[in-house]
């Protein structure tokens, strides 16, 4: 069978692998297909989209918008946009201001809990890119306050932590409206991080597919079986395509493989032939 990842994040953003070499990567792997999608730029696309031409893999630009939910973490992925598009980009540039906005306030409450580390030691983790809480974990890591991302998070950075600080976000409705008016196909993220009930997520994907939803990523590197099947049913009961992907991060998230997720992750091509004649506007799923 054809096996393909959809969602992966490069040095564009937290990921510590190159756009480039990702795609490599993915060839290595036996993969079909991967997607690019970092959060709140498209700064890697190019160089991923070129580097898949010249090897001959088949890459799908894509992107990771955060959204404000009142529980857990909603993030839309969207597919297929125009990521030149003059409305999209001012988007892209108001969350990473939220981001540049963000980041020196999770410094300072770093600093008040006696850990001494700079925004300069955080910035040059990032190479560039866009700034996210994995490159804290590192700066702290290198500094020797934790020993691992994880506990990074677990002690510091994760929500309901110290040094955790909320960063500008847009609505889950104008997110998925943001990606359309680019031509892009929006597609609900890991539903598992929304913390839902069945009914509640029911709700919630309903309200999204009424504002233009086309997909939901059905299979991913932390759901179980048993969340796969309820999220393949809620893709067929809303006609969305369902889609799937490890959230391949690198170093920054060691036990995640580019398209085994944690081992067992394998997601069909099939999906991807879906999203595409959504695209094209031309199926019924
Ligand atoms: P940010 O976009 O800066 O808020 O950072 C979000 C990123 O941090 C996510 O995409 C993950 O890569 C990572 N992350 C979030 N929560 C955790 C956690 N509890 N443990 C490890 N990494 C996390
Ligand atoms: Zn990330
Ligand atoms: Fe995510
Ligand atoms: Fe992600």
């Amino acid at each position: 069978m054809n096996f393909i990842d959809l969602h992966t994040h490069t040095t564009a953003s937290d990921g510590s692998f190159p756009p480039g070499r990702i795609v490599e990567m993915a060839l290595d792997a036996g993969l079909k297909a991967v997607g690019v999608t970092d959060h709140d730029t498209t700064d890697g696309l190019d160089e991923a989209l070129a580097r898949g031409a010249e090897i001959g893999l088949e890459v799908v630009p894509g992107v990771e918008i955060s959204a404000e939910f009142e529980s857990g973490t909603m993030h839309v992925l969207g597919y297929y946009m125009d990521f030149r598009n003059h409305d999209f980009k001012e988007r892209l540039t108001a969350l990473q201001e939220g981001r540049s906005d963000r980041n020196p306030n999770i410094v300072r409450k770093l600093n008040e809990l006696g850990l001494n580390l700079t925004m300069e030691d955080v910035t040059a983790e990032a190479g560039g890119g866009q700034i996210g809480r994995p490159h804290f974990a590192r700066a702290m890591i290198r500094k020797g306050f934790v020993a691992t991302t994880n506990e990074a998070f677990d002690l510091y950075l994760a929500k309901g932590r110290p040094a955790y600080v909320d960063k500008f976000r847009f609505f889950p409705v104008e997110a998925v409206k943001m990606i359309l008016q680019a031509g892009g196909l929006p597609v609900l993220a890991h539903p598992g991080t929304l913390k839902m009930s069945p009914e509640g997520l029911e709700s919630v994907v309903a309200g999204l597919k009424e504002a233009g939803l086309v997909g939901i990523e059905a299979c991913y590197s932390d759901h179980t079986p048993e969340m796969v099947k309820e999220y393949m049913r809620l893709a067929e009961r809303f006609h969305l395509v369902p889609t799937g992907g490890s959230d391949f991060h690198g170093e920054s998230k060691k036990e995640i493989s580019l398209g085994k997720g944690r081992g067992d992750l394998a997601v069909p091509l099939e999906f991807l032939h879906r999203l595409k004649d959504r695209r094209d506007r031309k199926s019924v799923v």
